[in-house]
């Protein structure tokens, strides 16, 4: 029972790191437009499987589907980037010594050799994208700080905002939260239900009331296969999730 709009097909996906199953017969599948929260405790696989659909760990065996037609397996990590698969990890890496808007600029181009001649002239398409990710991101007002003057969370969504740059389908945001104030992860919510429906956007978060603040729809990862899935009430009032959250 696939629905029509997914996206994304994890099926079966095995990976074994020295003898060790990190990810055991996983079945995952996302909807174009979905918003949804990956959890699980540490050791679920949650990375590994990021690191799948991004192409930088091959599963021993299973399939790996980026809409109809695209078999992720086949590509490398730049190919896979190339069809619109970005990926934020948990610590920012911005541009410090730019300014906001130049690092808008640069996530521009995914070919450094034009960054000179980039940052010399804009078209006014190029302002007007700007702009829209500026303000998508909330930093309108920093356009022209130093990204190293800019708070924790300001630079987390910088980041996001250099992804948003090159209009991704699929965005693949790493504990976005961590190490933010209440002020700063509210905001952050805000932000990435702000880009569902027009992204498709899968988020790994450790924060509960964070996820339960985003989702609709929550995906528990245990051992490397899904445990349960599910609205967050759904999925915390399953006694299978509780015994792995609180049977330690
Ligand atoms: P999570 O992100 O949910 O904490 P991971 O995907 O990082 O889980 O890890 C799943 C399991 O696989 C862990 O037991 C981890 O130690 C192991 N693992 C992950 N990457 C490697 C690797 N490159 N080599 C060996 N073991 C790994």
């Amino acid at each position: 029972d696939i629905s029509h709009g997914t996206i994304l097909y994890l099926e079966d996906i095995s990976v074994t790191f020295d003898g060790f199953r990190a990810i055991n017969h996983l079945n995952l599948y996302i909807d174009a437009g979905e918003l949804r929260c990956i959890i699980g405790p540490n050791g679920a696989g949650k990375t590994t499987m990021m690191d799948i659909i991004t192409g930088k760990t091959r599963p021993d065996t299973g399939t790996a589907w980026f809409g109809q037609s695209i078999d992720l397996l086949r590509l490398s990590e730049p190919e896979i980037a190339s069809l619109g698969i970005g990926r934020k990890f948990q610590k920012p890496t911005v541009f410090e010594h730019h300014s906001v808007m130049e690092n808008l600029e640069l996530a521009m181009a995914a070919d450094k050799r034009v960054w000179p001649t980039l940052l010399a002239r804009l078209t006014p398409e190029q302002h007007e994208r700007i702009d829209g990710v500026l303000e998508t991101i909330g930093l309108q007002e920093h356009r022209a700080r130093r990204a190293g003057a800019l708070s924790h969370g300001q630079k987390q969504w910088l980041e996001i905002g250099m992804l948003l740059m090159q209009d991704p389908h699929l965005l693949l945001v790493d504990e976005p939260v961590a190490g933010m104030t209440h002020q700063e992860m509210d905001r952050t919510a805000e932000l990435l239900k702000s880009l569902a429906g027009r992204h498709t956007v899968v988020v790994v978060e450790h924060d509960m009331d964070f996820v339960r603040s985003i989702a609709n729809k929550v995906t528990v990862l245990h051992q490397g296969s899904v445990l349960a899935e599910g609205t967050m009430d759904e999925v915390q009032n399953d006694p299978r999730v509780i015994e792995v959250y609180l049977g330690g």
